[in-house]
């Protein structure tokens, strides 16, 4: 599949239905740039910036569903720590957090 925009969006929302995204309070919808690229080098990212929370996905790098729902997972978990100055960080927090939405979904935290 190709991601688009709204297909985007439409996965966040089913993500935000589900633990451990359901208890992490994540911006609504309205407040959030959803935007699909061409990037090699990425297979996503995720900004903060002028109260506006960017997700990048690149359909470059993911063509498959199970590829878009990971890496917009990864960048909700940046998401979840937008207030705290190591948001950008695939530190011990990231990992835990990473470990608790692999358990739930049976993926591998390695992978996110
Ligand atoms: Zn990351």
């Amino acid at each position: 599949m190709t991601p688009s925009a709204k297909t985007l969006e439409a996965m966040y929302l089913m993500l935000c239905q589900i633990k451990p995204f359901k208890s992490w309070n994540l911006p609504n919808t309205a407040c959030i740039n959803f935007v699909v690229t061409d990037e090699e080098d990425s297979y996503g990212t995720y900004v903060f910036d002028d109260d506006i929370h960017i997700i990048t996905i690149s359909k470059a790098k993911c063509s498959h569903f199970e590829t878009i729902l990971k890496t917009l997972a990864h960048e909700m978990i940046h998401m979840k720590r937008y207030k705290h100055k190591a948001w950008d960080q695939h530190d011990a927090t990231f990992r835990r957090y990473a470990k608790s939405v692999a358990d739930e979904f049976g993926f591998d935290p390695l992978e996110l």
